[in-house]
């Protein structure tokens, strides 16, 4: 076996591997309570959340589409209120579970028209679009 073909048998091993690291046994106990809050939203259950470190530049939260599995920013997380984890969970939660991709859009004023823009609405948002945004979670096409 020549080593360009050995480096190249590794390097397709790790290629393959790496989505494991963000394949969790179930739901994060931390976590738990806002996954509660999802299912009574949506009456889908998110079966795989953890803390790790986020695939992408400054993400707080990705979803692996592999294995429906969201994986959160420990230190980000803990920062946020009640209601903005709430809807951070539930954009992975489209993602994951419904193929929902980005909108880019603003509303009127300074708030993100959709929960899928791709960013954390932020406290303030948060807590003046909750209503809006927890009704698109719940009734995403
Ligand atoms: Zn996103």
């Amino acid at each position: 076996m020549s080593k360009g073909f050995r480096l190249f048998l590794v390097l397709i091993t790790i290629a393959l591997l790496y989505p494991f690291k963000y394949k969790y046994s179930g739901i994060d106990k931390r976590i738990e309570p806002y996954v509660d809050e999802l299912y009574e939203l949506t009456g889908a259950k998110i079966d795989q959340v953890g803390f790790g470190t986020p695939i992408g530049v400054n993400a707080i939260a990705t979803c692996n589409t592999l294995y429906t599995t969201i994986t959160i920013k420990k230190g980000y997380w803990d920062k946020q209120s009640e209601k903005n984890k709430i809807l951070i969970l539930g954009h992975e939660f489209l993602h994951c579970y419904r193929g929902a991709e980005h909108k880019k859009r603003y509303g009127n004023g300074m708030c993100p028209k959709s929960i899928m823009y791709p960013a954390s609405p932020g406290k303030w948002c948060s807590q003046v679009n909750f209503e809006e945004y927890t009704k698109e979670i719940k009734e995403w096409k």
